[in-house]
Formats: C-alpha cells, structure tokens, sequence
C-alpha cells in the first residue's frame, strides 16, 4: 500500500490523536499540524512526528510552543487563521479535519481547491457551508471523505456498481440515543454537564457527546447525509439503536438493505478514509458476534425535536443550516459553562431558528458573519 501524507487539523482532540495513532500504525508521514491551544500534546506530537508546518489558533499558546520546541524544524502559523494557512501551504495527499464547530470552515474550503483528498470529521462546516465546500472541490478535483462513522458507513456500502447512488432509495441513519436515551428533556433540568457529556458508548469530545444528547447530533448528521450523498431529506431516517454496532444502512432501489458494521471505535471509521480505496489491518478492534443481539427502531417525524429542526432546516437551505448550527453551538457551550441548564438548549435552538432571518449568502464570510452574530446575541441574553 502507498505511504500517504498526511496533515491533521485538530490533531489534539479525539478524533485528531486517533489519526495520528493510525498514521503511526500505517507508516504514514505527518507533514502538518493544526492544535488550538493543547501545546503540551502538540508538542509530544511535534517530536513524535516531525511535520514540516505546524499551526496553533490561541497566540498565547503559540508563544508557549516557541519556547517548548524551538522553531527551526517547522514553520509555524498562528492566530485565528493558523489552521486555514496551513489548509494552504503544507504539502499533504490527504488533510484530515478533526477540528470542532464552524471554525473548520475555512480550513475544510482551502482543502478543497487543491487536488487532494479531504477526510472531513468536522460536521457543521458540512452543514452550515458545506455548498461553498463542495463546489470548490468540484472545480479542483479535490475528493471529500466522511469520517463520522454514520457517513463512513454510507460511504462504504455505496461502493460498487449495484450500490451506485443512482439505485439507492433510502438512507437510514442509527442512532445509540444518548445517555438519556427515552427521557423526557423536561425531566433533565439537574443533569451536569458531566452527565450529559458521558456517552454510553462513543468516546467523543464534549460538544459532540452533548449533541448526542440532544439528538442534535443526528439533525446534524442528517443535513451532513443529504449534503454528501445527495439525498433529499424525506429519503433519510433516523433508527434508535443503542448498541451501536449498525453504523448505518441504506435501502435500494430492489428492496435490499445493507449495512456497515463493526465494534462502536472511531478508528475504523477514520482508517477507511486514511486508506481508502484500499483497507488496512492496523488497530483493529474485532466485533464479537458470539452473542451479538441487536435492537433497531425506526423513530418518525415529531419524536425528537432537534432532528425535526434540522429538518426544517435542510427543507428552507440556504442560510438556515448555519443558524441552526451557529445556535446549537452557542446553547451547548453555554451549557458547559453551567450558565444554563439542559432543557434549556432545546428552547434556544428552537427560539433562534424560528426568529432568525436567513439572509443570503454569497461566500463562507457571509455564513461566519451570521454565525457570530447569533453567537453574541445567545451569549448577551445569559
Ligand atoms: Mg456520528
């Protein structure tokens, strides 16, 4: 199998230190890396891998890498658009985006006008611009790979003349749920964001794990879904299935349903978009079929509201996936911080999706204009 290079934006959170973990398995090069502000883990990656270009958002941070690593073995870019730079500069086949929120817009655009491959993880830049992402990888040629492990499994049971897109009926999205999996939200005004944040089953960063919570996560997924594979919306479904081990499913045009499967380990998930289109033994972590039972339960329209919003979102397009995203991330942040309390994320969504006006959108500085504007205007009101 070919050595790839590989560069990694936000390489210091789980999805970030899971590719290295893999780049090291594969004999895979790192030529770049892209942190916020973890310089301690960044560095360890620094010596362990030794990237041409290095990249880190908080200044500060920067500052303290200078002084931990030196800068003679790497050019380092720093600042708010450090992670879009490196998009630009370093010399890489494939750019993994591990980064989180809209932040990796930028960076996931700038990948996507050169002739490489985009492994994306990085989810609301899909849904709040995934348009302007898209159509510059169709002018350059750059090829856009799902690392979520829904879309992972997607991706691979779409591969094959007979599972070509033009056959599928129907996309089926699984769901484990969540921690409070079966609550009513308005039973949950004492969780902590401790509770909310500790998945059952994924071991995800915090912002995600609340989105599980939520079901924002699979509103979230589910534009993600419809923006890769070019499905409308009434042709994907959400299925509750706690053990995780279905990652997804789709449904042909024959009645035939397939399915990927695999242990709940987001390294398969990010090992098929490393070597894609070939597979690698490397990590595995085997599913033990010896007494696998498995529960699946198609959810409908109205049961769960953040999915319905994204819904609604999709339906509306334009600016709308963006404020519905820009308003998750502000409810969910505040609920880290302990200024508001778990129901509470539900009404602010609602309340911003439904008052705020999509204004049109020429470019990805139109998209985070309005994000930061919803942002302020959620964090002033708390
Ligand atoms: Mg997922």
């Amino acid at each position: 199998m070919m050595a790839k290079r590989i560069c990694v934006l936000g390489s210091t959170g789980s999805i970030g230190t899971q590719t290295l973990d893999l780049c090291a398995a594969l004999g895979y090069s790192v030529t770049g890396l892209a942190a916020g502000r973890d310089v301690d883990l960044l560095a360890r990656q620094i010596r362990l891998f030794a990237p041409e270009f290095v990249a880190v958002a908080d200044e500060d941070a920067a500052q303290r890498l200078r002084f931990m690593t030196g800068t003679e073995r790497f050019t380092l870019f720093s600042g708010a658009d450090a992670a879009t730079r490196l998009a630009r500069e370093c010399d890489a086949d494939l750019f993994v985006n591990a980064m989180g929120g809209i932040c990796g817009l930028l960076p996931s655009i700038e990948v996507a006008r050169r002739p490489v491959t985009l492994a994306t993880a990085n989810k609301e830049s899909i849904v709040a611009g995934g348009d302007l992402i898209f159509a510059e990888a169709k002018q350059s040629g750059c090829r856009i790979l799902p690392i979520d492990s829904e879309h992972s499994a997607i991706f691979q049971v779409l591969q094959g003349d007979p599972n070509d897109p033009r056959y599928l009926k129907r996309l089926i999205i699984t769901a484990s749920g969540g921690p409070f999996r079966g609550k009513d939200p308005n039973d949950l005004w004492e969780v902590s964001p401790e509770e909310a944040a500790r998945h059952p089953i994924w071991k995800m960063g915090k912002k995600v794990s609340v989105d599980s919570a939520t079901l924002m996560n699979k509103g979230l997924e589910l534009i993600e879904a419809a923006r890769l594979f070019c499905v409308p919306e009434d042709r994907i479904t959400i299925a509750l299935h706690p053990q995780s081990v279905i990652h997804s499913l789709a449904e042909f045009c024959d009645g035939a349903i397939l399915a990927q499967m695999g242990t709940p380990d987001m390294h398969t998930c990010i090992k098929f978009a490393l070597t894609y289109p070939a597979r690698a033994d490397a990590l595995n972590l085997p599913l033990d079929l010896t007494h696998l039972s498995l529960e699946l339960s198609e959810t409908k329209e109205g049961e769960y509201p953040m999915v319905d919003l994204a819904r609604e979102a999709l339906r509306r397009g334009g600016a709308s996936p963006c404020i519905l995203n820009a308003a998750d991330e502000a409810a969910v942040s505040l609920f880290l911080q302990n200024k508001i309390r778990f129901p509470e994320i539900f009404s602010i969504v609602r309340e911003t999706f439904e008052t705020t006006k999509a204004p049109s959108v020429r470019d990805a500085r139109d998209l985070l204009e309005l994000d930061s504007s919803i942002k302020a205007s959620i964090s002033q009101a708390k």
